[in-house]
């Protein structure tokens, strides 16, 4: 931990950036605190993570659902609550078939209130599968975002099943630029996170094909960390300021959008329900 917060320091200290991109406050949109990690680490120190790291907000969600619960009452100005449909880790393959995960989910949608469903792993035809319809007819009744980690194939059969969806397409894909830009002409509710990737912003620059990109669409990216393991956590704040530094080779308007307010428009619901 001490190694890390080092070489954030000195990230932060080798940054040619302006004071003001330096600043930049950060809206987290792929964060998990599963039970692994809150046994890890207790919310008091994961919510100083968050603060520590300068983000605004974070979008928030972990297999089990207690964690989210915990860092929601420990930084309640910070954390938007995310429903993922794992309740151990080691669910992303079976969920799909398996309908106990219904009734968790309805359960802990009767006893809690959230801002999305997911993040989910959704590939392909799987989405036609009774369990994910019962989920999206879920996220539909409850106004939820959902944020897939899918295929293109899955995003189109999620929008052709509800097509006034929202949807947070986790990694963009893992697609690459002009696969995304196709996406996003084709789907205008579909918004995409950064989480795990990082070629476009390597040392502190953004290639052409992600600069064209983020100018056709400056409404509809987000960064995010993706703490799928415990140790991801000392990464968080390391990864805001490494966004800090790419964001400052764009616009400051276009880099404070993907920074935080598209993130937070997106999520315009959650505050109008005076949860923020
Ligand atoms: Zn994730």
């Amino acid at each position: 931990m001490r190694q890390m917060i080092l070489v954030s320091a000195a990230m932060t200290a080798l940054c040619s950036c302006p004071l003001q991109a330096a600043e930049l406050p950060i809206f987290d949109a792929h964060v998990h605190y599963s039970h692994d990690a809150v046994a890890q680490m207790p919310p008091k120190e994961a919510a100083a993570i968050l603060r520590k790291a300068g983000l605004k907000r974070a979008l928030v969600s972990s297999s089990g659902d207690e964690g989210t619960q915990l860092l929601l009452a420990e930084a309640p100005e910070i954390v938007l609550p995310s429903l993922r449909p794992y309740r151990t880790r080691g669910e992303i393959g079976s969920w799909v078939r398996d309908e106990t995960v219904v009734g968790f989910l309805e359960d802990r949608l009767r006893r809690h209130r959230y801002a999305a469903i997911g993040e989910f792993h959704l590939f392909g035809a799987d989405v036609e599968l009774p369990v994910p319809r019962r989920l999206v007819a879920l996220a539909q009744q409850h106004k939820l975002v959902l944020h897939a980690h899918s295929d293109d194939e899955a995003i189109n059969r999620l929008f052709a099943q509800y097509p006034q969806a929202r949807i947070l397409w986790a990694h963009s894909g893992f697609d690459r630029p002009e696969q995304i830009a196709a996406m996003l002409r084709k789907h205008k509710n579909l918004w995409c996170d950064l989480a795990y990737r990082s070629e476009h912003g390597g040392a502190g620059k953004v290639p052409a094909e992600w600069r064209a990109l983020f100018n056709e669409f400056p409404d509809r990216f987000m960064v995010g960390t993706d703490t799928f393991t415990p140790e991801r956590w000392h990464y968080i704040v390391e990864h805001a300021n490494w966004s800090r530094a790419w964001l400052a080779d764009l616009p400051p308007a276009l880099a404070e959008a993907i920074a935080w307010r598209n993130a937070n428009a997106l999520f315009a619901h959650w505050k109008a329900l005076g949860s923020l």
